[in-house]
């Protein structure tokens, strides 16, 4: 035993721990216990909060089934695209209805007037205009920005010429929810998408995700894509949720520069300067952040401008010889 120092209390000077009693094994039994008890309803948790989230799912889902034959076989098409997943979240079921852009991007048919709010009332439109004729139809193909390239080049805006681009993002869905970029079928359901469902004469001009840009609306007529601009201006979406992707690295550096090449390819074959590049943020009629915070109008201005004087510099290079 320590001899007690004067001061100090009498407790640090205790005697070694005495033996452990008899009874020692009993708590390691009722911690066993706890433990699987605990496990048990932990693993009942788990299970109640997917049969939750099922649920959850298949409401939603058969709200969305609410809507039209083509919505129906959209989302159902989209359901099975999920495929290996499980099943899909209903924010992935919803698009592109949950689409911010594209929910608001209004009917033509209520511009300039502003008889129509924009966010109001056109999700789904009147029976008359869901039937309405008139829809401008898609070109359904998908470039590389080299192609992109050559394909504007064959082009000729004899009855419509727009004067600047529009940048958008998706949002819904992100880049993570979609994995391989769109694909055909992707681009097949947004037809049915803004025609049927939305009841709109046309879309977006372009879809660019970090593979590919996709002509949809095609560029030589108007489109439908932000409420302020639609007569004026070719809209392009890009793929990805931008206020939490990021836009200069990774799949959206992919996206970025698949874009800025579009971009300088239709400021150059139309003649526009790229200074006048919007973002959908920008229209007055829109309340939200379309295409996102990290994405930088000045500096894709400055890229644009930059690929814009990289391939002028080449076509010189040329010019000696002749
Ligand atoms: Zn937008």
């Amino acid at each position: 035993m320590l001899a007690a120092i004067p001061g100090m209390p009498a407790t640090l000077a205790l005697p070694a721990p005495p033996a452990p009693p008899t009874g020692q094994r009993q708590p390691k039994l009722l911690n066993r216990l706890v433990e699987a008890l605990r496990s048990r309803h932990s693993s009942r948790r788990t299970e109640q909060a997917h049969l939750h989230e099922a649920g959850s799912d298949i409401r939603t889902i058969r709200e969305l089934l609410g809507y039209t034959n083509v919505s129906t076989t959209m989302i159902s098409t989209h359901v099975l695209n999920n495929g290996g997943h499980g099943v899909c979240s209903p924010v992935d079921a919803l698009w592109p209805d949950s689409a911010i852009c594209i929910s608001r991007a209004g009917n033509e048919r209520t511009e300039p007037a502003k008889a129509d709010p924009p966010d109001q009332g056109k999700r789904f439109g009147r029976k008359e205009e869901r039937e309405m004729p008139g829809w401008k139809g898609i070109v359904g193909r998908s470039f590389t920005p080299d192609e992109f390239d050559s394909y504007c080049h064959t082009l000729q805006w004899n009855a419509w010429r727009p004067s600047f681009t529009v940048l958008h993002n998706t949002a819904v869905p992100s880049l993570a929810q979609r994995p391989n970029g769109l694909t055909p079928q992707h681009i097949q359901n947004l037809e049915g998408f803004y025609r049927d469902t939305q009841g709109w004469k046309a879309g977006p001009h372009l879809f660019i995700d970090d593979k590919q840009i996709w002509v949809f609306t095609p560029l030589t007529v108007s489109g439908t894509h932000s409420p302020s601009w639609n007569k004026v201006a070719l809209g392009a979406e890009m793929l990805g949720d931008y206020e939490k992707e990021a836009f200069d690295s990774g799949r959206g550096l992919q996206v970025r520069q698949n874009t800025v090449a579009a971009l300088a390819t239709l400021c150059a074959v139309l003649g526009i300067d790229s200074n006048l590049m919007h973002i959908h943020r920008e229209d007055p009629l829109t309340t939200h952040a379309c295409p996102g915070k990290n994405v930088r109008k000045l500096e894709v201005i400055q890229e644009v401008q930059d690929l814009m004087g990289e391939r002028h510099a080449g076509e010189h290079l040329i010019q000696p010889n002749a």
